[in-house]
């Protein structure tokens, strides 16, 4: 048996909604008939008060670089433990990075953290919901408010979770998500940017479609449309929004089938064994849900993780790694003074991601959690 880490999922709608754009809305541009179905569904289920689908959840972080307005001489908290895209726009303005370390307990960061970090320079925090948790949001947002700073969630993997009752992507100014093929909800490629702050909005929509006022324009409000600020091309078209509104209809079945797997691991992986090999659990951090985007675990070492994963590939069971943690990257460390960053290290070493998607079979499912078992019982060494 050969099990994939990922599969992307179809819920026998996208081609439907593909071919209704073709040939009934003949639309294939952006911002037309799916795309604002889709903007309605995200903003009826979650009340986000304004949302622009985009090209990316890269793409979102990029426009929300731009409506922070940072450049040369601000600082921008990211964590360390995170994809490159949550650095990477605000390098392009000219910022300055400041890397923070993860909390003991979970990957995220921790107000303690910020706190630790924060300058009179500090204009933007990005906060990651690591696996799609949410982790003193609420206290961070408050943090945010009282020191002038603006909050930018990189909800990437975070679609559906909420945080005392909340959706993670209403805490922040900004909020990003993703629908990479990789993630919860898909389209290929794609992404939404929330815009919470009502001063943000106006503009957003004008650097979404290439610093123009077109959307204005098509509304009536305006009687032509031009330049009137920087932008780019950040919309996606007709036919990934099309895809994207046929996943989005399908949401509690989709997260219904990642919950049976995400469940089944946890109450089938052998515990005692992996804590006697010394494992760290995920745990969901307090007033959180959990969307299943990830189940992952902490092995004792490095080594200890080289060798599971190793044994994995030979049963054929493809489980991964992520993510390098960016203080540590060439590029940063070429261009900048590196502090240590001990705990975002070390879930870099030990963290272990099994396959998680939709269409797994219950026969691969138990075939994973058989060879972890076996692995720890029989392979690993005793802490
Ligand atoms: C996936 C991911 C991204 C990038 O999303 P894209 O849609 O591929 O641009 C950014 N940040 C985090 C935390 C992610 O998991």
């Amino acid at each position: 048996m050969h099990v994939a880490f990922n599969r992307p999922y179809l819920t026998g709608e996208e081609t439907k909604f593909i071919e209704e754009a073709v040939n009934v809305k003949k639309q294939l541009s952006g911002n037309g008939f799916f795309t604002k179905e889709c903007h309605n569904f995200l903003k009826t289920k979650y009340g986000f008060k304004h949302c622009l689908l985009t090209s990316s959840c890269t793409d979102a972080l990029e426009m929300a670089s731009i409506l922070t307005n940072v450049g040369p001489g601000d600082e921008i908290i990211i964590p360390s433990f995170t994809f490159v895209s949550s650095a990477n726009p605000f390098v392009l303005r000219g910022a300055k990075i400041v890397f923070a370390d993860s909390d003991k307990q979970f990957p995220n960061i921790s107000l303690k953290e910020i706190k630790r970090l924060k300058t009179s320079k500090t204009k933007v925090i990005v906060v990651v919901h690591y696996a799609g948790l949410g982790y003193e949001i609420d206290k961070i947002a408050d943090y945010c408010k009282e020191n002038n700073i603006y909050l930018v969630e990189d909800a990437a993997q975070s679609i559906n979770t909420y945080f005392k009752d909340k959706p993670l992507g209403s805490f922040g100014d900004l909020s990003t998500f993703s629908f990479h093929e990789t993630k919860n909800i898909i389209s290929g490629e794609g992404g939404l940017l929330v815009i919470n702050n009502k001063e943000m909005m106006k503009r957003a929509e004008i650097i979404w479609e290439k610093g123009t006022n077109r959307a204005a324009f098509y509304r009536g409000e305006v009687n032509k449309y031009g330049w009137v600020d920087i932008g780019s091309s950040f919309l996606p078209s007709e036919l990934t929004s099309a895809f994207l509104y046929a996943q989005l209809r399908h949401i509690e079945d989709i997260l219904g089938k990642r919950k049976n797997i995400w469940e089944y691991y946890d109450q089938n992986i052998d515990k005692k064994a992996m804590q006697k090999a010394g494992v760290n659990f995920m745990e969901i951090p307090e007033h959180s849900t959990n969307n299943y985007h990830i189940f992952y675990f902490c092995c004792k070492d490095i080594h200890q993780r080289d060798i599971l994963l190793q044994f994995l590939k030979e049963k054929s069971i493809i489980a991964v790694f992520h993510y390098l943690s960016l203080h540590k990257s060439e590029f940063f460390s070429m261009n900048n003074e590196v502090e240590e960053l001990k705990i975002a290290d070390e879930f870099s070493d030990c963290l272990v991601r099994l396959p998680l998607f939709p269409s797994m079979t219950q026969e691969e499912i138990e075939y994973v959690v058989t060879n972890v078992n076996y692995f720890f019982n029989n392979k690993a060494e005793q802490k």
